[in-house]
């Protein structure tokens, strides 16, 4: 009887087999190819807000304990690394771009790489990019401009007003600034202008407070790059804030607000930036979102001793 039964079964495996590989097959062809095994998107509401934030990879950053923070040993660095249980021979740093659907339409802030998962991971968030209505920047360098472009270096936001803080179009327009940059510089500016070409008569320049979309607000927050600006979201009583790189990863200048980063472009400034904006969120509770935040990359600041604490969101809070 055992074996009778033991064999029906397998033959009953057997039958089910093919069936089974057949819906695996389809679901995984049905699964968009970039997103991966993991999510790439994530959402939560602010009001009546949507926020989806859209993962595109991340970069590695070799030896994170030399040179990397300007002014601190690498002793510290190694112990804030380990303090947060990050690898010290190579540090990830992620990259996800915030989209917000507001009663007006989608917008963008910032826009990836434009090498990464963004394109796999919005479809997969079912955002069309063809969709987006404006794409709001909180400042021009390359992992934060380069997605504007696709394919044959065509607008990937056909649709979108590109709204940019008047501070920093000015500093990497400027020809002088061009011409007199190091040469370790100069594709930067290169690679602005590229990025930018083909929304010509589409950009608008903003001021560093102004309010640029209904229930979105521009927050000044210079010194990573000369125009960096940050974003308020308010909407039936509830905030969010778009931080962009007011801090790279929280383990180390949120942690430690006094670390100078060598992406860092006015390095005092920065920080001033960094404690003002710590100090704010921090008393106010509001949640942030960075640009260089683990996934999904959002979460709280709280005060700790001389620096802040990051504390990410509850996955399924808010939601
Ligand atoms: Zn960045």
């Amino acid at each position: 009887m055992t074996t009778r039964r033991t064999s029906l079964l397998a033959a009953g495996a057997l039958l089910a087999a093919p069936a089974l590989l057949t819906r695996r097959a389809e679901a995984q062809a049905a699964a968009p190819a970039a997103a991966g095994a993991n999510p790439g998107f994530f959402r939560f509401k602010t009001g009546g807000f949507t926020v989806t934030t859209v993962h595109d990879g991340a970069g590695a950053r070799p030896n994170p304990t030399q040179g990397f923070v300007r002014n601190a040993e690498p002793a510290a660095v190694e112990a804030a690394l380990k303090e947060a249980f990050l690898p010290t021979d190579a540090l990830s740093i992620p990259y996800t771009v915030p989209f917000v659907e507001t009663p007006r339409g989608i917008v963008a802030f910032d826009t990836g790489t434009g090498a990464g998962k963004l394109a796999g991971n919005l479809a997969a968030a079912g955002i069309d990019p063809g969709k987006v209505q404006a794409v709001i920047f909180t400042h021009f360098h390359g992992d934060h401009v380069g997605g504007l472009i696709g394919q044959g270096d065509a607008a990937f936001f056909p649709n979108a007003e590109i709204i940019v803080p008047a501070a920093e179009w000015a500093y990497w327009m400027d020809e002088g600034n061009a011409s007199r940059a190091p040469e370790a510089m100069k594709p930067a500016f290169a690679n602005v202008r590229r990025r930018f070409a083909p929304y010509q008569g589409k950009v608008k320049q903003i001021a560093s407070d102004a309010e640029v979309f209904p229930g979105i607000t521009a927050i000044p927050t210079p010194g990573h790059t000369p125009g960096h600006t940050s974003y308020r979201l308010a909407d039936g009583g509830q905030q969010a804030i778009i931080l962009g790189d007011v801090t790279n990863r929280p383990e180390l200048n949120l942690r430690n607000p006094g670390w100078h980063l060598v992406f860092d472009m006015d390095a005092s400034a920065a920080e001033a930036t960094r404690r003002r904006t710590f100090d704010m969120v921090a008393t106010d509770r509001i949640r942030c979102v960075g640009y260089h935040f683990p996934f999904p990359a959002n979460g709280y600041v709280a005060k700790d001793g001389n620096g802040y604490r990051f504390q990410p969101a509850d996955w399924l809070a808010n939601a």
